[in-house]
């Protein structure tokens, strides 16, 4: 099924497939970064989490009637995705502050965000991912205003339903980060990852940071949580 190395990222490996020029099989490392890839750590069986879980998700997504890249997860740490040309933006949403906000606008730590706030960041290694605005966004990415407008609808509407979907688990979700791209057809789809790499999850009855910041900030055992993730999603079918 998967044949050539396209990219290597910082966690994930991008393959081409065969006899098929519109897919691509996502493998999912074990490595962790963070700090811009200044802190580094390998964690056994972090691939799998994420790979799983993000799958869930993006089926929940998809049953729920939004386009995304993803076909299926074809074992424990690979899936099939439809191939895109990821738009070079990091959609952001926060429902509450946490992080880059609180250290950036001097925000309390656990301030509700409501209506949700939506930040957009050029994908850009060498710069370390800037906030940008949209009239940046305009000029760094070939998408139109009506496009940006409909990445922001779709951004709210993935909160939304995950808002729910993580609620039933007992997990709030304070912020997350997507990313979309074109597919074939010229369509703008959510592409790339949903997983406690890239999302910020607190636990709803002990308050307990369930997600990469257990890393960022060595707060306990990171596998510990990302499995008890995947039991609870696993718990709700
Ligand atoms: P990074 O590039 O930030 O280190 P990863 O290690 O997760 O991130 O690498 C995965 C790469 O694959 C990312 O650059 C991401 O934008 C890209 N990607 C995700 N989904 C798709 C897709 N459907 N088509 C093409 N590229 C994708
Ligand atoms: N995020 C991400 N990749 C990035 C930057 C941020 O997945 O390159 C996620 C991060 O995990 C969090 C949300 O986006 O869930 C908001 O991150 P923030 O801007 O607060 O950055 P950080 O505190 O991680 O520097």
């Amino acid at each position: 099924m998967k044949d050539q190395l396209l990219y290597e990222g910082k966690a994930k490996q991008v393959f081409t497939v065969q006899d098929d020029e519109n897919a691509l099989v996502l493998s999912y490392k074990n490595d962790a970064t963070a700090f811009n890839g200044e802190k580094k750590a390998e964690f056994q069986g972090k691939g799998r989490y994420n790979n799983l879980i993000s799958a869930r998700v993006f089926d929940h997504l998809k049953k729920h009637g939004v386009p995304s890249h993803f076909k299926k997860a074809l074992n424990d740490t690979e899936q099939l995705v439809e191939k895109t040309t990821i738009i070079p933006l990091e959609v952001i949403v926060r429902n509450v502050a946490a992080g880059s906000l609180v250290r950036r606008i001097g925000i309390s730590e656990k301030t509700e965000l409501n209506p949700p706030v939506i930040e957009f960041c050029y994908k850009n290694d060498e710069l370390g991912d800037p906030l940008i605005n949209d009239d940046h966004a305009l000029l760094l990415t070939d998408t139109s205003g009506d496009e940006l407008d409909q990445i922001k609808q779709m951004a709210l509407t993935v909160n939304q339903r995950l808002q729910i979907l993580f609620q039933e688990v007992d997990l709030q979700l304070v912020d997350f980060k997507l990313e979309f791209g074109r597919n074939a057809a010229g369509e703008i789809v959510l592409s790339d990852e949903v997983s406690p790499d890239t999302c910020r999850l607190w636990d709803v009855k002990t308050g307990e940071k369930m997600d990469k910041d257990v890393f960022r900030e060595d707060l306990g055992d990171l596998m510990t949580v990302y499995e008890t993730i995947l039991q609870r999603l696993e718990a709700l079918s």
